[in-house]
C-alpha cells in the first residue's frame, strides 16, 4: 500500500494533470504486474494558487462586497475544456451544482464564526479540484474510487485547525481503504486539506494540510511509503528562489525534517512527520517530472549526514520586546500571563529570547494579531516592536555560512546552538 500526495504547488494547469495521471497510471501497472492488486490512495490538494483565490473570495464577502467567483470558476472550467471531452456532459453538471453550493454558502457564512465561516467556503478548492482529476480519470480508463475527506478525516469543531479524532477517522479509513474495506487493493482518489467534524461539518486541517492528509492515511493504513510529489527533485538545502546554488539533501531523518519545518522551510507540513515516525513509515519527496530520479527519502535514521549548511528564510516577522513596568523581572507569572494571551490571540512564536528584564519574541507579522497582542499586554507591560524584519535559520552552520548570509543586514537577535545558529535581520 502507498499513499501519493500531488499538492497544488505542481497541480499548475493541463499538463501537469497529465503528467500526475501518468505517474499513477505506472504504479498502478507495475502493482498489478507484483503480487496481485496492491492499494494506493492519491490525495490532491487543491489547484495552483486556488486556495488563496478562495481565501480573496472569502474575505470580500466577510467585507460586505459582492462575490466575485470569475477567477475561480474560469480557472477550473478551463481546465475541464481541456482535459475532458465535451460529450462528457456529467462533470459539467456536477462542476456547476458545485458552483451553486459555493455560492450558497456564501450567503450563509455571515452567520458563522470567521473560521467555521473559512472552511465552508475554502474547501471547495479541493472538492473541486478532485472532481476535475477524478473526471480526467474516468475518461483515460484509470479505475478508481472516490473517498469524500470530509467524511473521512474526522476532526474536532477547531475550524481552520482540525484536530484529528485517530480513533474514528482510522475505523473510517480501514473500513473504506484498508485491509477490511471491500475496495482494498485499488485505487483511491480522495482530498487533502480538509475533513469534518462528527456532525457533519467541513473542517480544515491548517494550510498546507495535504501533506498532514497523506501522512494520516499512510500511518492508518500502515502503508509502505508515502510519496508526496513536487515540482523539485526533493528537499533542497535552500528554497531555490530565495539563495543561488542550492543543492538536493538525498537522505534525511524524521528529526531533521521536523526540525526543518518547524523552522520554516516549506518543505513539508510540520505535522506530517510524527504519525509516520510512529510507524516507521519513510516520506519520499519526488519529482514529478523526472518521476524515477531518487528524491529525498526521510526515515528514522539516515545514513547520509548533512554536509552542507541548510537555510531556511521566514521574511515579514515581528520583534515584540515586553519589559514589566517595574523593572522587575519578566519571571513566572508575568511569562504565565503573556503565554496566555499568546495562546488566546494564537501566535505563534517563532523565536524567543529571554533577558534579565525582558522576554523578546518574534513571530509573523500580523496587523491585527499585533494589535489585540499590544491591547493586552500594555496595561502591565512595557512593549517594543519592530516590523518588516526577517528571520534567517542556518541548520549545520560554519562560520562562512554565517558571514555570508548575515553580511549587510544588522542583527537583531541572535541565537546559536549546536547545529542552528538563528538570526533576526533587518
Ligand atoms: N490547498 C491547501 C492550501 O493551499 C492545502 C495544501 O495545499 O496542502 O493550503
Ligand atoms: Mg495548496
Amino acid at each position: 500500500m502507498k499513499v501519493f500526495k500531488f499538492g497544488g504547488g505542481i497541480l499548475k494547469n493541463t499538463e501537469a494533470i497529465q503528467a500526475m495521471s501518468h505517474v499513477v497510471r505506472k504504479e498502478v501497472e507495475l502493482k498489478s504486474t507484483q503480487s496481485g492488486q496492491q492499494t494506493l490512495v492519491v490525495v490532491v490538494s487543491a489547484f495552483y494558487q486556488m486556495t488563496n483565490a478562495f481565501e480573496l473570495v472569502y474575505n470580500d464577502i466577510r467585507q460586505g462586497k459582492t462575490e466575485d467567483l470569475n477567477h475561480i470558476v474560469s480557472f477550473h472550467s478551463s481546465l475541464i475544456e481541456d482535459l475532458i471531452d465535451e460529450q462528457d456532459v456529467q462533470v459539467r453538471e456536477k462542476f456547476h451544482a458545485i458552483i451553486c453550493e459555493l455560492q450558497n454558502a456564501l450567503k450563509l457564512v455571515q452567520n458563522l464564526s470567521y473560521d467555521e465561516g473559512y472552511d465552508q467556503v475554502v474547501s471547495f478548492g479541493e472538492i473541486l479540484s478532485s472532481l476535475i482529476v477524478s473526471a480526467y480519470w474516468e475518461q483515460e480508463g484509470l479505475i478508481h474510487h472516490n473517498l469524500d475527506a470530509r467524511k473521512l478525516i474526522v476532526t474536532d469543531s477547531c475550524f481552520r485547525e482540525g484536530k484529528v479524532n485517530w480513533d474514528q477517522t482510522g475505523k473510517k479509513i480501514r473500513k473504506s481503504i484498508g485491509s477490511d474495506g471491500e475496495f482494498s487493493g485499488s485505487l483511491f482518489l480522495t482530498q487533502g486539506f480538509i475533513g469534518g467534524t462528527q456532525h457533519g461539518y467541513t473542517t480544515t486541517l491548517g494550510r498546507e494540510g495535504s501533506d498532514y492528509t497523506a501522512a494520516i492515511i499512510g500511518s492508518i493504513i500502515d502503508a509502505q511509503e508515502v510519496v508526496v510529489w513536487k515540482d523539485v527533485p526533493g528537499i533542497l538545502n535552500a528554497d531555490p528562489t530565495q539563495f543561488s546554488s542550492t543543492r538536493k539533501l538525498d537522505e534525511i531523518s524524521y528529526l531533521e525534517a521536523v526540525e526543518l519545518s518547524y523552522f520554516g522551510a516549506k518543505v513539508i507540513h510540520p505535522n506530517t512527520i510524527k504519525p509516520l515516525q510512529n510507524k516507521n513509515i519513510p516520506l519520499l519527496v519526488k519529482s514529478l517530472f523526472a518521476p524515477n530520479d531518487s528524491g529525498t527519502c526521510i526515515v528514522e535514521r539516515s545514513v547520509a549526514p548533512i554536509d552542507i549548511p541548510v537555510l531556511i528564510r521566514k521574511e515579514n516577522q515581528v520583534l515584540v520586546s515586553i519589559q514589566a513596568r517595574d523593572f522587575s523581572f519578566v519571571v513566572e507569572d508575568a511569562l504565565a500571563e503573556i503565554f496566555s494571551i499568546l495562546a488566546r490571540y494564537r501566535i505563534r512564536i517563532n523565536l524567543m529570547q529571554h533577558g534579565a528584564v525582558s522576554l523578546s519574541l518574534v513571530f509573523n507579522q500580523n496587523q491585527k494579531k499585533l494589535d489585540a497582542l499590544l491591547d493586552a499586554l500594555l496595561p502591565n507591560f512595557k512593549v517594543l516592536y519592530n516590523g518588516g524584519l526577517e528571520l534567517l535559520t542556518i541548520r549545520h552552520y560554519d562560520s562562512q555560512a554565517i558571514a555570508k548570509y548575515t553580511q549587510g543586514y544588522r542583527i537583531y537577535v541572535q541565537q546559536q546552538s549546536r547545529k542552528t545558529a538563528r538570526f533576526v535581520l533587518g
